[in-house]
């Protein structure tokens, strides 16, 4: 790939990890033309090799120093308990001058875990594009999958802004909205429209499935739309969402105790008869999600 194009804004990108999101942010750089080359690394040979054959990285190479040691912008897009790993073997060979970033659906750990090795001269500023699919590896990426959707940024205060502006402009010429946050907040907030709904979707295939065992009846061949919509984000990848709760456990059990406090409450209205309650709480629940599809329409046609 030969960019000539004003669009670009970095000479050389270095795409650690070529999975659902990995191969995505490759093809919205070749689409947009928004650098000159893109490299790429991931763990396994399989992974390399299909990666190869797809074609849509200039260069895989089958070490991680020999992918980033000559990179400008570095984007770690691995399961977020594999960064410190990671940084170990590659903070030795980062060019002066280059940015990290990372793609991780969790934050304050995966701060934790990578700030430690980032030498002097070079910036790491840590990121989360909120665009995914339950598909994963070389094969599921595709470059519109930012497109109008957010993507949180947590700055550190002293981040050199030069390097702040190069990311926020990177993650909108893929066609993202860029805001800026704190790892915390980001934790939190992702913990809830997130993390959450794929835990319970886990556990509700889960329960269905030990009932049927229990019962020895195939419930699940029944399942219409409602389940199968709720629960496609169980399909998802078992590494990446292990690693997702592990480290974002202080915001998953504060998210999880107040929705244990709210099925124990709804469980008791069902117990006493309290129809009124059940009412009450789907007629508030119903206006508040018909408020936010109203608020994702508006930013999709702004
Ligand atoms: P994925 O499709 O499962 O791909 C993960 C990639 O990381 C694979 O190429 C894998 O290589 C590679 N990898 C794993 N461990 C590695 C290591 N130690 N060193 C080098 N490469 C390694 O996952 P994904 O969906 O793209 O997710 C990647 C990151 O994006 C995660 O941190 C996740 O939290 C974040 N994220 C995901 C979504 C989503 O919806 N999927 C959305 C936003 C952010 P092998 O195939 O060779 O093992």
């Amino acid at each position: 790939m030969n960019m000539k194009s004003e669009n670009i804004i970095f000479d050389k990108v270095a795409i650690i990890g070529i999975g659902l999101i990995g191969s995505s942010i490759a093809k919205g750089i070749q689409k947009n033309k928004i650098a000159r080359k893109v490299y790429g690394y991931a763990k396994t040979a399989s992974t390399r090799a299909k990666a190869r054959e797809l074609g849509y990285m200039d260069k895989i190479f089958d070490t991680l120093v020999e992918a980033v040691n000559d990179a400008d912008l570095i984007i770690l897009c691995t399961p977020v308990g594999s960064n410190a790993d990671i940084m170990r073997n590659i903070h030795g060979h980062l060019k002066k001058g280059s940015i990290i970033t990372d793609v991780g659906s969790v934050k304050k750990a995966v701060i934790d875990q990578i700030h430690k090795y980032v030498p002097d001269g070079v910036s790491f500023i840590p990121g989360h594009p909120i665009a995914g699919t339950e598909f994963s590896g070389p094969e599921s990426g595709f470059a519109e999958l930012f497109y109008k959707k957010c993507c949180l940024l947590t700055p550190y205060t002293k981040t050199d802004k030069a390097h702040l502006d190069k990311i926020i402009s990177f993650w909108e010429e893929l066609g993202m909205i860029v805001d800026t946050i704190s790892p915390e907040t980001h934790d939190l907030i992702l913990a809830t429209i997130s993390h959450l709904p794929h835990l319970v979707a886990y556990n509700l295939v889960d329960t269905a499935s030990k009932l049927e065992n229990k019962k020895d009846h195939e419930f699940t061949k029944y399942a219409a739309g409602g389940f199968l919509d709720y629960t496609r984000v169980a399909s998802s990848d078992p590494i990446m969402w292990r690693d997702i709760f592990l480290n974002n456990k202080e915001a998953m059990i504060e998210i999880l105790d107040s929705f244990i406090d709210g099925l124990a409450d709804l469980k008791d209205s069902i117990k006493t008869d309290n129809g009124n309650k059940l009412e009450r709480l789907f007629k508030e629940t119903r206006n508040k999600r018909n408020k936010i599809l109203d608020s994702i329409k508006k930013l999709e046609s702004e």
